[in-house]
């Protein structure tokens, strides 16, 4: 029996699996990176096709928000050029 392959679910990383590798893998900063990507990209509404391509997250609809924290309007800001004498 010849030594075991762990391919990580979360980086596509493919290395020999033993008790040290894997928690070393486990514990590297890519690892942790690609994990939260991966927990962020789910709450947003991404998948993950069998083949490992990802389906982008739709378009996260604008929250509805009380009147005083929504966004000014483009023309708020205008500065109306005064004509002097
Ligand atoms: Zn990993």
């Amino acid at each position: 029996m010849g030594k075991e392959t762990y391919v990580c679910p979360y980086c596509d990383k493919a290395f020999t699996d033993s008790h040290e590798a894997r928690k070393k893998h486990l514990a590297g900063r890519a690892h942790k990176a690609n994990v939260k990507r991966w927990y962020d990209s789910v709450d947003a509404g991404a998948v993950r096709t069998k083949g490992g391509a990802w389906t982008p997250a739709p378009a996260v609809a604008t929250p509805t928000l009380p009147p005083s924290l929504q966004p000014a309007p483009p023309t708020a800001f205008l500065i109306s050029l005064a004509e002097w004498g």
